[in-house]
C-alpha cells in the first residue's frame, strides 16, 4: 500500500485511507475510502500491518447491542502495526516502533478511573472513546483497524515486544487483555485454581496466561472436542459442562472461575464449583439477564464479579508478560476479501482461535 493521500474534507485536513466498511446493519462488509485526521502535536501515524476479528465486530456491524451504529462501522479494535510519523510533540514512539491500539483511543484524562489508570472504567462525559463507532472528543466518528492506516494519540498506544510476531499480537490487545485483567486483579498464580469456561478467542488467551501466571487451570467446555488443544496451550484439566457428572465432581474446587461464554449458562451451577471465597468473573455479555440464587452466594461467601478489558498501563503490562513468556494468540491470517466469510466461521466456531486480517490486501 502507498503512502495515504493528503485532502481538505469540511475545512480540515484530512488523509484518505483505504479500508473494509460495513455500510448498513447486516450489510456484508466492503472497501471504501475513510478520512484519518491529520496529525495532532501527541499523535502517531501508524502503518497497520494486522487486525483481529473480535466478537463484538461481529455484533457491532450487525446492530445487535442496540441500533445506535454509526454507519458506515469500520470495525477493528486489534491493532498492530509500526509507527510511520510522530507529531511535533510526541516522547514515547519514534518511526518504525512496533505498536498496538485496542479498544479505546482516548478518555477523560481526569477522572479518579482514569488518573488511576484505569481509563476502561473512565466515568468522564464521553466515557472511553471506542477506537470505533464511537464519537472523539473532536466529535468525529472514530474508525477501526481494518484499514491501512490510524491516527491515535501516544498516550493510547502500546508498545508491541520485539519477541512477539504482529500479527499473533493484535488479538492480544481486546482478547488477551480482557483475560489478563482479571487474572491479574484476582490474583490467578501458584497454588491457586483456575476455571476457563469456553475455549474460543478470549478463552484459549485465559488458558495460555492463566498457565504462565502458575495457576492450576481447568477448561470447562461443553464438550471434549477441542480437548487436545486444551491441554497443548496449557491447561492441566477438561471437563465436558455437558456431562452433569462434571459439576458432581469439581463441586467447592475453583478460587477463581473466568466466564468467557456470551450465551446464558446456568450460573447457579457453575457457582456450585467454587471453594470458598471464590469469584466467578462475567466476561461475555449474554443477551438476556443471569438469573441467581442468593443462596448460590451466601454459604460460602462466594461473588460474581463483570471486568472490561484493561487500561493502557496494565495493557503494556501483559503485553510486556506475553513477550517475556512468549505466549501470542493462536491465529488463522485471511485476506481482506474474506472477511464476511471469516465472520460466518466466527459465528459458528470455527476458527482456531482468531482470525487476523492482513491490511495489506485492503
Ligand atoms: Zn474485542
Ligand atoms: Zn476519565
Amino acid at each position: 500500500m502507498g503512502h495515504p493521500e493528503r485532502r481538505i474534507l469540511g475545512g480540515m485536513t484530512h488523509t484518505s485511507v483505504s479500508a473494509y466498511a460495513a455500510p448498513a446493519p447486516k450489510a456484508p462488509l466492503e472497501r471504501i475510502t475513510i478520512p484519518r485526521r491529520e496529525l495532532g502535536a501527541h499523535d502517531i501515524l501508524i502503518d497497520i500491518k494486522y487486525a483481529g476479528i473480535c466478537h463484538s465486530d461481529i455484533h457491532t456491524v450487525r446492530a445487535e447491542w442496540g441500533d445506535d451504529g454509526a454507519f458506515p462501522i469500520v470495525p477493528g479494535h486489534e491493532i498492530a502495526g509500526v509507527v510511520a510519523e510522530v507529531g511535533a510533540e510526541v516522547t514515547r514512539y519514534r518511526a518504525g516502533d512496533r505498536v498496538g491500539v485496542g479498544c479505546f483511543v482516548d478518555s477523560c484524562r481526569e477522572c479518579a478511573n482514569c488518573l488511576a489508570g484505569l481509563e476502561q472504567y473512565c466515568t468522564g462525559e464521553l466515557g472511553n472513546v471506542g477506537t470505533y463507532n464511537a464519537t472523539g472528543r473532536d466529535g468525529e466518528t472514530t474508525y477501526g483497524g481494518y484499514s491501512t492506516h490510524i491516527v491515535v494519540d501516544e498516550n493510547y498506544a502500546l508498545r508491541i515486544p520485539e519477541s512477539i510476531p504482529l500479527d499473533a499480537a493484535a488479538p492480544l490487545l481486546c482478547a488477551g487483555i480482557t483475560l489478563y485483567s482479571p487474572l491479574a486483579h484476582w490474583q490467578a498464580g501458584p497454588g491457586k485454581k483456575v476455571a476457563v469456561v469456553g475455549l474460543g478467542g478470549l478463552g484459549h488467551m485465559g488458558v495460555k496466561i492463566a498457565h504462565a501466571m502458575g495457576a492450576e487451570v481447568t477448561v470447562l467446555s461443553q464438550s471434549l472436542r477441542k480437548k487436545d488443544d486444551g491441554l497443548r496451550l496449557g491447561a492441566d484439566h477438561y471437563y465436558a459442562t455437558s456431562d452433569p457428572a462434571t459439576f458432581e465432581e469439581l463441586a467447592g474446587t475453583f478460587d477463581l472461575i473466568v466466564n468467557t461464554v456470551s450465551a446464558n449458562l446456568d450460573l447457579n451451577a457453575y457457582l456450585g464449583l467454587l471453594r470458598t471465597d471464590g469469584t466467578l468473573v462475567q466476561l461475555g455479555a449474554p443477551e438476556n439477564p443471569l438469573p441467581v440464587a442468593a443462596f448460590a452466594l451466601i454459604p460460602q461467601r462466594k461473588s460474581i464479579a463483570g471486568s472490561m478489558i484493561g487500561g493502557i498501563q496494565e495493557t503494556q503490562e501483559m503485553l510486556d508478560f506475553c513477550g517475556e513468556h512468549g505466549l501470542t494468540a493462536d491465529i488463522e491470517v485471511i485476506t481482506a476479501d474474506r472477511i464476511n466469510e471469516a465472520y460466518e466461521r466466527v459465528m459458528a466456531s470455527d476458527v482456531r482461535y482468531r482470525f487476523v486480517i492482513d491490511t495489506a490486501t485492503i
